[in-house]
């Protein structure tokens, strides 16, 4: 093939990885931000990338750049194939068929889809679609949006105080009106990883539609995608390593068929005339339009760089840096936890008493702690903990343990600022 392959310098799944070696592949990583050693602990809202990836980008588009699926010239068969290549890449990275990836912008455009696409067209008054309270909103609102339309209700599983679903509420919501189960893999707030495929296996039980969001999932999981019991399974690529507006939709091959396109142009039609036009075979059919080629190329050179280091050594690093944070920040007075989920990725929503979370990111990042604060994404998640907002460090396996000791000293400061 002529897509770029990045070098392999990690052995899969051997145990002893060097992270120091591994962060060194992160050029953004040796910045300065206010005179400081930037501390990247916003991961969960975009990662940083690779030179892996960002020279995969950089070689497309120096050396292959064309359209896809339109030219016979050399170019053209290139670039197709670096396009197919990323999604056969990405077909094996998460353990599925790569006819069964729809590729498109992210996470929020592939619920839309689905939204528009299997919900729209099936769904009446007295349906149900059921949520859970701790949804990005990417997974509420086009809900919302179906449900206007059709004249279907939501309605919403709760959390305990620990941040896990209520799984006996959700369990009760599961009656024969409802059509849909959407829920997150993983909470971008709390850290929650939730019991996928029991999950899917009460709702299949049932004959209710499953749609998991993977968004927080995949840059941190070993997946199995075709394992889970899903049956529309959404990522995002740039929180795994790979360049914005690139994101996957794997659906179960008898969904893709009977659902119509949602958007129409070219490269998703066989034959058009204005007496009726015949439509491309999935995925290809809800791809209209040009693609954002060179991110998929990126994001094929990610999974690849993400699978050599191996997902399982990326998943114990986190869990690693997780506790020795958890267990740093407990220790500073008046801080408070959001989540303490029985199985958590490495996510850290907190507040310190006295002070505004817009305050303590602005006063960290003065100190080159870079964290996110706010509502994450999610009204209704803050609702439930009664707060506004929060701060939330998130981290990734390229983090340090002496940054997260610099995070926890800056905090400290900062709270004697504010205190
Ligand atoms: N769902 C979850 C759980 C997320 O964390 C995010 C990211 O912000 C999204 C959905 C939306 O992803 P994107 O903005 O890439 O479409």
């Amino acid at each position: 093939g002529t897509a770029p392959q990045p070098p392999t310098t990690h052995a899969a799944g051997s145990g002893a990885v060097d992270w120091a070696r591994i962060r060194a592949d992160f050029p953004l990583l040796t910045r300065q931000v206010h005179g400081k050693p930037l501390v990247y602990l916003d991961s969960a809202n975009t990662g940083q990338k690779p030179a892996a990836v960002i020279e995969a980008v950089d070689d497309f588009y120096r050396q292959h750049n064309a359209n896809v699926s339109r030219a016979v010239h050399a170019l053209g068969s290139e670039a197709t194939e670096a396009y197919e290549g990323a999604r056969r890449k990405l077909a094996r990275f998460l353990n599925v068929r790569s006819d069964e990836l729809v590729l498109c912008s992210g996470t929020t455009f592939a619920i839309n889809l689905v939204a528009y696409s299997w919900a729209l067209p099936r769904l009446q008054p007295g349906d149900a679609i059921v949520l859970t309270r701790m949804e990005h909103h990417a997974n509420i609102v086009p809900w919302q949006l179906v449900a206007e339309r059709t004249g279907a209700v939501l309605k919403v599983a709760n959390l305990d105080e620990r941040g896990d679903l209520d799984l006996e509420h959700l369990y009760s919501l599961l009656t024969p009106e409802v059509k849909l189960l959407a829920f997150t893999h993983v909470s971008n707030v709390l850290g929650t990883v939730n019991p996928v495929r029991e999950i899917c296996r009460q709702a299949r039980k049932r004959g209710i539609t499953t749609l998991v969001d993977g968004s927080q999932a995949a840059p941190h999981l070993a997946l199995d995608v075709a394992a889970l019991g899903c049956d529309f399974y959404a990522l995002t690529g740039h929180k795994m390593a790979g360049p914005t507006g690139t994101g996957v939709l794997w659906a179960r091959p008898e969904h893709l068929k009977a659902m119509p396109p949602f958007l129409g142009g070219g490269e998703m039609i066989r034959e058009v005339s204005f007496e009726g036009t015949v439509f491309n075979d999935a995925p290809h059919k809800f791809e209209a339009g040009t693609p954002n080629i060179a991110g998929f190329v990126g994001l094929g050179a990610a999974v690849d760089y993400l699978g050599a280091i191996g997902m399982d050594n990326i998943a114990a690093r986190e869990q690693a840096l997780l506790d020795y944070a958890t267990a740093a920040l407990e220790k500073v007075p008046g801080v408070r936890i959001f989540g303490k989920a029985r199985e958590k990725a490495a996510v850290i929503s907190f507040l310190v008493e006295g002070a505004h979370a817009h305050d303590l990111a602005t006063l960290l990042d003065l100190e080159g702690v870079a964290v996110r604060s706010g509502h994450h994404c999610a009204h209704p998640l803050m609702h439930h903990f009664g707060v506004p907002a929060t701060c939330r460090a998130s981290f990734a396996f390229y983090n340090t343990f002496e940054e997260i000791d610099v995070f926890v000293a800056a905090l400290g400061k900062v709270r004697n600022l504010l205190a």
